[in-house]
């Protein structure tokens, strides 16, 4: 047995050993198979019989995984159960049928073929990695024009799953089961809801491993790092001893951070902060309320244009923020509005191809242009207010005016709800990022046009710093603590405080130690971020003084450089605090 090692991507930490249980890929055809005319009826019919029995599959396993994992897990169903439904793939397949004269087999591989090409053409990644609900509804159809299931292995006991992809109903179903340890894919990345439900379910997984299924046979052993993103096949003895020792470890850091997530988030001189948490997914509540999350800071509402080739309509967004609510319910939800168009560019909308997208068409600029999509989005956050959690947050705002126009669409659309004597929530709170300079540098004005501002480091440094926040050529600029920074933080966070208006930081900055300390001292309370972050910051803030932070700033506002101000905090924190920063890192490695 042939000892290796295989890098992919960690996107879910964790350290696991055991055997293999290998997955066999689920193959389209290959074989271009065609029908005689006098025989489109009786295919039609029985590509509804595949449809029909699809259909009746997902609800059944909706059922079944919303009764074992919660009603979070089941709305990957819910989706899938739209995208069958969804009336231009189910079209297109059948006019390869009638028109082209083409077997139900092979209508269905070629209409997965483009899709998959549309996909890959999206260059967001979180987008991109959608394309597998599709792929997944179509294979399971693919699968259902045989009336007859094949039988499946079982998967035994404690088994490390490997498998080229697993579709993501594939994984609720096999990952909810609890008889798996960990999951090592050929394909997928940290997005996908393969990913997102092994974290949820606490499942080492990694991903991107592109020929672990070429590699192994059921039987081997295998260790998982889910948080490196390494697969170690056929680990000699000593190997094995290291990991053991390091899955402990592992495991105490896990318990010692969850015992963080039930205390209470206070500075060490009792002053009360919240921490959020930023989601894309409503599947990923139950994770953040485990790490301890005070609400949802920053719900990202881009995905459920992902769900399906057609534009989402009113009650799909309905849907998803009612349950959103719900299960967030007293806590707080800011929904935003789509921060779709730059990069995050979709084929169902209409949006040229730009030669700076950053610059471009990007969030409410492409909401104030397109009134439709955003007067139906607006219309479902307002419906799902009746649990009075719900806030809405507007993204790249610039300048006023904008704010002006958003909020006149707001009462119009408001003003139909009443009309037609449908519920919301009057007084639910507007709110818009800061997160374009030019809107930064006017906050005193902005914020009293709205209930609460959020800030956006991610996109705000990038465009006060002129840095891509993505470019890992410019990213040693990308620094939080520049003093210019600093200075435009103090301003919005004193401008929200004169207004006496909440304000929240629902960028990266907010999970960074360091930045977390500064921001604390700048007087702000509310940090949302992505939520695996979440204990950490509250360990970190929970062992200072609010009354040492705000010192830490006063001083870092007169320093010349980013890494002054780092140092400053540095020293100041060690002497005074010397564990203060100790288990900052995310996980332990090694
Ligand atoms: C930000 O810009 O900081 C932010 C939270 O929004 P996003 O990362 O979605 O652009
Ligand atoms: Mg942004």
């Amino acid at each position: 047995m042939e000892y290796f090692r295989l890098r992919g991507t960690g996107v879910s930490p964790g350290i696991a050993i055991g055997e293999v249980r290998l997955t066999e890929k689920i193959v389209f055809s290959a074989r271009k198979d065609t029908i005689e005319a006098d025989q489109v009826a009786e295919e039609l019919e029985r590509l509804e019989a595949a449809i029909g029995r699809t259909r009746s599959q997902l609800v059944q396993i909706k059922e079944k995984i919303g009764k074992k994992l919660g009603e979070d897990h089941s709305f990957i169903f819910e989706s899938h159960l739209l995208i069958l439904e969804d009336k231009s793939l189910t079209q297109s397949l059948k006019k390869k049928i009638e028109e082209d004269l083409f077997r139900s087999e092979w209508a269905i591989t070629q209409v997965h073929g483009r899709y998959m090409e549309i996909f890959d053409s999206i260059s967001d990644e979180y987008f991109k990695q959608r394309k597998y609900d599709v792929s997944d509804v179509l294979s399971r159809l693919y699968l259902n024009l045989q009336p007859t299931e094949a039988p499946k292995k079982e998967d035994g006991k404690n088994r490390i799953l490997v498998a080229h992809d697993l579709l993501p109903s594939e994984a609720a179903s096999r990952l909810s089961r609890g008889n798996v340890l960990a999951v090592a894919l050929d394909v997928g990345g940290t997005t996908s809801h393969t990913a997102i439900l092994a974290r949820s379910l606490d499942i080492p997984a990694v991903m991107g491993l592109r020929d672990i299924t070429q590699s192994v046979k059921d039987g081997d052993t295998l260790i998982v790092d889910g948080a490196v993103g390494e697969v170690i096949i056929n680990p000699p003895l000593a190997i094995r001893r290291e990991f053991i020792g390091k899955k402990k470890k592992y495991d105490d850091y896990r318990r010692e951070l969850q015992k963080t997530a039930a205390l209470e988030a206070r500075t060490l001189d009792g002053i009360r902060f919240t921490p959020m948490a930023n989601i894309e997914l409503p599947e990923e509540v139950k994770v953040a309320q485990l790490m301890g999350a005070e609400g949802i800071g920053l719900f990202r509402s881009e995905f459920i244009y992902f769900q399906s080739p057609e534009l989402p309509e009113e009650e799909d967004h309905f849907r998803i923020y009612s349950q959103l609510a719900q299960q967030t319910a007293p806590m707080p939800v800011y929904i935003r509005t789509i921060d779709i168009g730059g990069e995050k560019t979709l084929p169902q909308l209409n949006i040229e191809k730009e030669p700076n997208p950053a610059l471009g068409l990007r969030a409410i600029r492409f909401s104030l242009r397109d009134r439709e999509i955003f007067r139906t989005q607006l219309r479902a956050i307002l419906r799902a207010s009746v649990s009075k959690n719900v806030s809405i947050l507007i993204p790249m705002i610039t300048e006023l005016e904008e704010v002006y126009e958003v909020k006149t669409i707001l009462r119009e659309v408001q003003g139909e709800l009443r009309q037609e004597r449908v519920a919301f929530d009057e007084d639910i709170p507007l709110g818009v990022m800061i997160e374009v300079p030019a809107a930064a540098a006017i906050t005193d004005k902005i914020v009293r046009e709205v209930d609460y501002i959020s800030i956006g480091t991610n996109d705000l440094i990038q465009y006060y710093l002129a840095v891509d926040r993505s470019n890992e050529l410019v990213s040693y600029l990308f620094k939080p603590l520049h003093p210019s920074v600093l200075r435009l933080l103090k301003f919005i966070i004193d401008s929200a405080k004169k207004a006496d208006k909440e304000v929240t930081v629902c960028g990266e900055m907010a999970a960074d130690p360091l930045s977390a300390i500064v921001l604390l001292g700048l007087g702000l309370k509310n940090f949302s971020m992505n939520p695996i972050f979440i204990p950490r910051i509250k360990r970190v803030l929970r062992s200072i003084e609010y009354g040492t932070a705000r010192k830490i700033v006063h001083r870092a506002l007169t320093l010349k450089t980013a890494q002054e101000i780092e140092e400053h905090i540095l020293e100041k924190i060690l002497v005074k605090h010397p564990t203060a920063l100790l288990m900052g890192g995310e996980y332990p490695s090694g």
